[in-house]
């Protein structure tokens, strides 16, 4: 069985841990839903070469598509619209994975959490 003094010393890892990632989450900028792809497409011109060179075929377009309510919604972005989005959809990324890390971390400080309790309870 972990000594008292060995588990809090683990909490205190955790501890020491969760502060960095909370201050992590207070420096996150603007974040933004769903992600963007880059499409080149054909175009309505019947004679224009993209219809027989894909090589030719006119773009990046960039695509924003997210879900909402349970619907899939797609928007084509202006480049600059696309450029700053990109950026803020990266701060949520790292955002969720640092939440991720949280959570993860929460758990096992919950364990040795419980573990304390129960060695110091009396008796
Ligand atoms: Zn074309």
């Amino acid at each position: 069985m972990a000594s008292i003094r060995n588990l809090n010393d683990r909490m205190q890892t955790y501890i020491e841990e969760y502060r960095r990632l909370t201050a992590r989450l207070s420096e996150t900028g603007f974040i933004w839903p769903g992600h963007i792809q880059r499409r080149y497409l054909t175009c309505g011109k019947p004679n224009c070469v993209c219809h027989t060179d894909p090589e030719a075929r006119h773009g990046p377009y960039a695509y924003w598509t997210s879900k909402k309510n349970k619907k899939t919604v797609s928007r084509l972005l202006r480049p600059e619209e696309a450029d700053l989005l990109e950026e803020w959809i990266k701060n949520r990324r790292k955002l969720e994975a640092v939440v991720r890390h949280m959570k993860g971390l929460s758990q096992k400080a919950a364990n040795v959490a419980l573990k304390l309790q129960e060695q110091e309870k009396p008796g």
